[in-house]
């Protein structure tokens, strides 16, 4: 018996809390865990899954176009029902939700559907109910809100990925604000689906921090898909009007657009949350102050995924959740390994990548060698296009390490999971030249690249 009501107390169901609180009380922890929105978090309900189904989807309009090239004769026309997508996309986040609540449940681990708040280093406060409860630890899993932009006069009018999903009509025109994973991800989406889509951005090329190869090869696809891109341009205005929304551009030009989605970053969720009064520390931009342990400055409380803004993708804050479960009861010792985590921006063609990008490795080691390749996907030798496959791999000049592997086409994600292994195991780029090919792939290339 520990004395408190509970021995860990979860803010929030998302991927990190959820693994965590079962992981804890598979060790025989007693846990609760509250969630004041639905159980599973951004990447189930409004983030990884819905956008991979939205995804799927945008992809058929390529595969009707292909179709009769490769002897398919197609009854009419294809039209797409956004309101079918939306629902069959409901109905089975719901079923995930359901699933997270069930597994959940079958760990013994108490769910409570109310706002839960630090009280205290040891204490939370259930803002519903107003129930109090005591807790030996705490962890703070809630995630990233959507950063909008107060400054921009009829913000109001725009919406974010959380709104997205489920507008009630399909977006024909859309402006996206932003050139991130979000922006040009539902760039894409939309674009394949029929929207004449506008990606506005500061910077003067999409994806910052991604390879060049990449960036340049996907702003051409996105190009191609119809999707304009002004670079060094924002919205300085939102107003409603007769035909839509008008949209003010800072470089003078007005746009209109049914809908204006804002992509531009998440902010960590840390406010309202009682953590500066507990004594926790937080970063500048209101992340919660971790170690690689996931401990806060407060002995008792800890954070986990988005929330602490380290790298915000769910198989990390999984791994951080599981880990800290491992520690506070279980006996366990290892912490986060961050090196050649894997990453995909599911844009068609996607891209897939880890490791260094060039200019990365150009910064930290002395001599880089670099193999790249462009090439015309073997579907489309048949179905044509202009889309080209590219791959870059960045090597190590002195010891033959591959530092990074960069991929933009079909399956670019995949391919980038399981050459996440090679890499964590140092593979050399004569590894990768030993390797033999497995042939007709898009996938040989990278040991047959020279
Ligand atoms: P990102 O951090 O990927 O991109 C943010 C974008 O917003 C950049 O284009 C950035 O511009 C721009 N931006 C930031 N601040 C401003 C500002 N004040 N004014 C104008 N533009 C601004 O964020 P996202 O919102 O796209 O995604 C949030 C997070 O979610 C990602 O970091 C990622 O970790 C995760 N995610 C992962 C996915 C995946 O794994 N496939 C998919 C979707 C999200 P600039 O480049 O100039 O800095």
């Amino acid at each position: 018996m520990t004395g408190y009501d509970v021995d860990l107390f979860v803010i929030g169901a998302g991927s990190g809390g959820v693994r965590a609180a079962r992981i804890a009380a598979n060790h025989g922890a007693k846990v609760m865990v509250a969630e004041e929105f639905r159980i599973g978090g951004t990447c189930v309900i409004r983030g990884c899954v819905p956008k991979k189904l939205y995804v799927y989807a945008s992809r058929f309009a390529g595969d009707f176009a292909a179709a009769e090239s490769f002897g398919w004769r197609l009854p009419g026309k294809p039209e797409f029902d956004w309101r079918k997508l939306v629902a069959a996309k409901e109905a089975e986040i719901t079923r995930l939700s359901g699933l997270y609540a069930a597994n959940l449940a079958k760990s013994s681990v108490e769910i409570v559907q109310e706002r839960a708040e630090v009280a205290g280093p040891n204490e939370i406060r259930l803002v519903g109910s107003g129930r109090r409860l005591t807790a030996r630890h705490i962890l703070v899993a809630t995630g990233g809100a959507p950063q909008m932009h107060p400054e921009i006069p009829g913000i109001e009018h725009a919406i974010s990925s959380n709104e997205v999903f489920d507008l009630p009509d399909f977006p024909q025109k859309l402006v996206i604000v932003g050139s991130g994973y979000i922006a040009v991800e539902f760039a894409s989406i939309f674009a394949r689906l029929g929207a004449d889509v506008t990606l506005l951005f500061r910077a003067d090329r999409i994806l910052r921090g991604f390879d060049d190869f990449m960036r340049e090869g996907l702003s051409e696809e996105l190009t191609a898909a119809g999707v304009r891109q002004l670079a060094g341009v924002l919205p300085t205005a939102i107003e409603k009007t007769a035909k839509g929304l008008g949209v003010k551009l800072s470089n003078g030009e007005g746009l209109v657009a049914d809908q204006v989605l804002v992509a531009t970053g998440r902010a960590p969720h840390t406010a309202g949350l009682g953590l500066e009064q507990a004594g926790v520390e937080l970063e500048w931009n209101g992340a919660i102050r971790v170690n690689d342990e996931s401990a806060t400055n407060v002995p008792s409380i800890h954070a986990v995924g988005d929330v602490t803004h380290r790298i915000n993708l769910t198989p990390v804050a999984i791994r951080e959740g599981h880990l800290l479960a491992d520690r506070l009861f279980g006996g366990g010792v290892q912490s986060v390994d961050y090196a050649f985590i894997p990453t995909a921006v599911f844009t068609t063609p996607e891209i897939g990548t880890v490791g260094l990008t060039e200019a990365e490795a150009r910064e930290k080691y002395a001599i880089v060698d670099i193999y790249q390749t462009a090439f015309r996907p073997m579907k489309a030798t048949i179905s044509g296009g202009a889309g080209r496959t590219r791959m870059k791999i960045v090597v190590d000049g002195d010891s033959d390490r591959v530092l990074g592997v960069h991929i933009l086409g079909e399956d670019a994600g995949e391919m980038a999971q399981t050459l996440a292994i090679s890499l964590r195991l140092g593979a050399k780029k004569a590894d990768f030249d030993a390797t033999m090919a497995l042939h007709p792939s898009a996938a040989e290339e990278l040991v047959t690249l020279r």
